[in-house]
């Protein structure tokens, strides 16, 4: 009787080890070890049970061995119940760190054993308050001791609205410092790397005023601080107090990212000139993530972020086609484009094959989207570059003065008069001329006569914030066009330019300018070239009632038979 006792005593302890075992052995000296193949799950649907509950007889046939390298469960709203069993074969106590290296985990519990008797729980995640872990670190890390010849299990529980990502190591304290240590040096490096191409970029476009750099900064910009969302230092850096915008921002930040990115692929890719079918789609996108964008920080977490991934993918084949068309259709940015795309798109697939367990869970595959999203900044960055070469190639600046040509204008005119008719936004066109240049040129000289136009150029340069187009349009004449400007500002805008060209210093060269103004405000003018018309009506009268001034374009209505018989006689 007393030996059937023993075996079945026997029988018992067996059982449970094979269902509880497989202890993690743990040394000093330890490095980071995943704990995935050890773990003990357990899947609470509704999410109800208590922590007693977990460790009632009635829960212990639900537990489950992983018994595998992952531990990656997608969208759930079930809570998963963690245990982890360590053992601590040696003769003395070991220092260890638990690391829960996926910072994005809405609410994370973790009981250890207290010094007593019962448990010490910590509570913390990403939907509480930052210093609610035992380490002020970006990802999950609680320290435990491990007594001298010991097993001891401690627990989780997940719960998340976006990714069931669990992924636990263990590590000794000895070896957990320094890793940490090589792992912030490199986060150092890669988002310096972003913010050198932002500062780098902001340059270009300060002198090059291409909008399509606008766009790449507010492309790396989002994307750089997604990435700091996702790598947990966003909220331990920037927003420690704010739960609410530790989660949120992601959509947010994902957002923003898509839109840029669709503004600045269009952009390089010359979309509307090049490839206008897929360019009309690409715009769709965007008439669609803009008010997606806007409620993203309100909207609930999960069904979001799934919609954003969404569009992320088709998107991401939409800018593909977009390159190769433009591309086939002669682009040289759309070269450096592709190639910086095709290298992000790689990476997301060696991280995807990680992620469902096809290739090796290491250092190069877990940080290769990462990798691949700097490289493409790069890559994107040197398009820009090809870009404005493009630009001077093809010739859309004027050799003088530095300003865009009149072959640019004229390009330009009828896209900036067909946006503003579309977005009801009014577009004003300020036409300038030298008076007298003529007798300036048969004074002082020809030379002199250059660097004067030169100086124009420069001063309109600086006057005219943000145009989107200034450009020499002939000999002494200069054309600027004022997007969202009105009637008024524009006259404004003329006054201060006449001014000032009348205080020129050019060594006793005494310059002045007229300036006809003409404004499409509500349907005044029905093409692109009515309103030009009426500015270089404008022009016209300027110069007959006496020069070295600026004349308006009736506001009215379109231009009146006197201002066209007054074009025709210019002509
Ligand atoms: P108005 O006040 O009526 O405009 O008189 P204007 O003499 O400026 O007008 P007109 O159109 O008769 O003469 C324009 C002159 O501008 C002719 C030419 O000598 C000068 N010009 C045109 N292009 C250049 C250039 O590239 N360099 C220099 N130095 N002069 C130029
Ligand atoms: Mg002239
Ligand atoms: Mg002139």
């Amino acid at each position: 009787m007393q030996f059937a006792k023993w075996i079945w005593g026997l029988v018992l302890i067996c059982s449970s080890v094979s269902t509880w075992a497989k202890p993690f052995v743990v040394e000093e000296g330890l490095p980071p070890q995943s704990l995935a193949p050890y773990l003990k799950i357990l899947v609470d649907e509704p999410g109800s049970l208590g922590f007693q509950d977990v460790l009632g007889a009635d829960s212990q046939k639900r537990w489950q061995s992983n018994d595998s390298d992952g531990a990656n469960f997608g969208f759930s709203p079930a809570a998963y119940w963690v245990a982890i069993t360590l053992q601590n074969p040696t003769a003395s106590p070991i220092g260890l760190v638990l690391r829960q290296d996926y910072p994005l985990i809405d609410q994370l519990d973790f009981w250890r054993p207290a010094a007593g008797d019962g448990w010490v729980r910590v509570a913390t995640g990403d939907r509480r308050q930052f210093d609610s872990r035992p380490l002020n670190l970006r990802d999950f890390v609680f320290p435990i001791t491990l007594p001298a010849n010991s097993i001891q299990t401690y627990y989780l529980r997940y719960q998340t609205a976006g990714s069931m990502n669990i992924g636990l190591s263990v590590s000794s304290e000895t070896a957990f410092l320094p890793q940490l240590g090589k792992e912030q040096i490199l986060l150092g490096v890669y988002y310096g790397g972003f913010l050198v191409l932002v500062i780098y970029n902001l340059f270009l476009f300060l002198a090059v005023r291409d909008r399509a750099y606008a766009y790449y900064m507010g492309y790396a910009i989002s994307y750089g601080l997604y990435f700091g969302v996702h790598n947990g230092v966003s909220f331990q850096y920037l927003w420690p107090g704010n739960p609410w915008l530790a989660n949120q921002s992601l959509l947010v930040l994902l957002g923003f990212t898509l839109i840029f990115g669709i503004q600045f692929v269009r952009t390089i890719c010359s979309g509307p000139r090049l490839a206008p079918r897929t360019d009309r789609v690409a715009r769709c996108f965007l008439y669609v993530l803009l008010p997606l964008t806007a409620i993203a920080p309100f909207a609930s977490y999960g069904p979001m972020v799934l919609t954003l991934s969404i569009f992320t993918l088709v998107l991401s084949i939409l800018f593909m086609v977009m390159g190769i068309i433009s591309l086939l259709r002669g682009s040289v940015p759309a070269r450096y484009f592709l190639v910086g795309w095709t290298a992000l798109l790689v990476s997301v697939v060696i991280y995807m094959l990680k992620t469902f367990g096809l290739v090796p869970h290491n250092s190069f595959t877990h940080n290769a989207f990462q990798v691949g999203a700097l490289v493409e900044m790069v890559l994107l960055s040197l398009a820009l570059g090809a870009r404005v070469g493009e630009i001077q190639r093809h010739g859309y600046t004027d050799q003088l003065t530095g300003l865009f040509n009149r072959r640019h204008f004229d390009e330009q005119l009828p896209r900036e008069f067909a946006f503003a008719a579309r977005s009801g936004t009014p577009l004003a066109l300020l036409i300038l001329d030298l008076d007298h240049f003529k007798a300036i040129n048969d004074r002082f000289g020809h030379a002199r006569g250059d660097a004067a136009l030169c100086a124009l150029g420069e001063l309109i340069r600086k006057q005219v914030r943000k145009p989107v187009l200034a450009c020499r349009y002939g000999g002494e004449e200069f054309a600027i066009l004022l997007p969202r400007t009105n009637r008024e500002q524009a006259r404004a805008v003329a006054e201060r330019l006449v001014r000032l060209v009348e205080e020129l210093d050019l060594n006793g060269m005494a310059l002045t300018v007229s300036v006809g103004v003409a404004a499409r405000e509500s349907e005044n003018y029905v093409s692109a070239i009515q309103l030009f018309e009426a500015a270089d009506a404008a022009l016209y009268r300027a110069k007959q009632s006496g020069r070295n001034r600026v004349e308006l374009a009736p506001s009215d209505t379109e231009p009146s038979i006197k201002d066209l018989s007054f074009v025709a006689s210019a002509q």
